[in-house]
């Protein structure tokens, strides 16, 4: 219900990965299921915004390390999660909830600009924000570009997902499997060990400013709902 709900506003940060369902370009079903789960928040009153990835069409760094230019790779991963946010804006508008998509490289025939300010408008309206074109600069990622969206409307929490992992561990559980999963940790313990499930520059910010993230796996059935409606999985970590 209403009263009880852990967040007021929160930035969801979604895997571009998650939206191939392990294959490159985008799984309709997938996407279909994440608006689901992200129209279960709005009923509950959340306010949600949200950034999008691209690992499920390109990543700039694996570009150019087959021979291309670092940033102009880094601008064909941007475009990618522009693919990911209109998509994702197709079902939850399928759904009934009202969208603005955000692009942080200019596109007015798809996209609004980036206005923060117009982003908390449409977030009080009850309208989903999706965040696309990352920060709009190489040598950036969209985890980075989470922490600070999600700074600069004023969001609760930075809910990461992840696919292939459902929370921070004390090594890769994918290599090695002596590996420990964390409910809690300081942004400093991670920066500390060198844990990269999440980008060192994304757990530097949220700990400059004290704002929560919970990182968590998108795997899961109903993880997102689950997330968005504060239930505790994957794991919190703080300042
Ligand atoms: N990217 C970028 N600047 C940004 C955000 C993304 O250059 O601010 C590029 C970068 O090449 C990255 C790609 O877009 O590899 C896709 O984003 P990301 O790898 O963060 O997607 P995810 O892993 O979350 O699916």
């Amino acid at each position: 219900s209403v009263s009880d709900k852990r967040f007021n506003r929160v930035l969801l940060k979604l895997s571009g990965e998650a939206f191939g369902g392990g294959k490159i370009g985008i799984d309709p079903d997938v996407v279909n299921g994440i608006a689901h789960q992200v129209a279960e928040a709005i009923a509950e009153g959340v306010e949600v915004a949200i950034v999008v990835g691209g690992g499920n069409f390109f990543r700039g760094a694996e570009l150019s390390q087959r021979g291309m230019d670092r940033a102009r790779a880094d601008y064909i991963g941007m475009l990618g999660t522009v693919m990911n946010c209109l998509a994702l804006q197709d079902f939850c508008e399928k759904l009934g909830i009202e969208t603005r998509v955000q692009s942080a490289i200019t596109m007015g025939q798809v996209a609004e600009p980036y206005i923060p300010r117009k982003a908390i408008r449409h977030l009080e309206k009850g309208r989903v924000v999706i965040f696309g074109a990352g920060a709009g600069m190489p040598y950036f990622s969209t985890d980075t570009v989470s922490a600070q969206r999600a700074l600069e409307i004023g969001a609760d929490a930075v809910l990461m997902s992840k696919s292939g992992v459902d929370g921070v561990y004390s090594a890769d559980p994918r290599t090695n499997p002596d590996a420990k999963k964390y409910d809690e940790i300081s942004f400093d313990d991670a920066l500390r060990m060198g844990l990269k499930v999440v980008d060192a520059a994304a757990f530097a910010l949220c700990m400059e400013n004290k704002l929560p993230m919970i990182v968590f796996g998108m795997d899961g059935e109903g993880n997102i709902a689950r997330v968005l409606r504060g239930e505790k999985i994957g794991t919190l970590v703080h300042a």
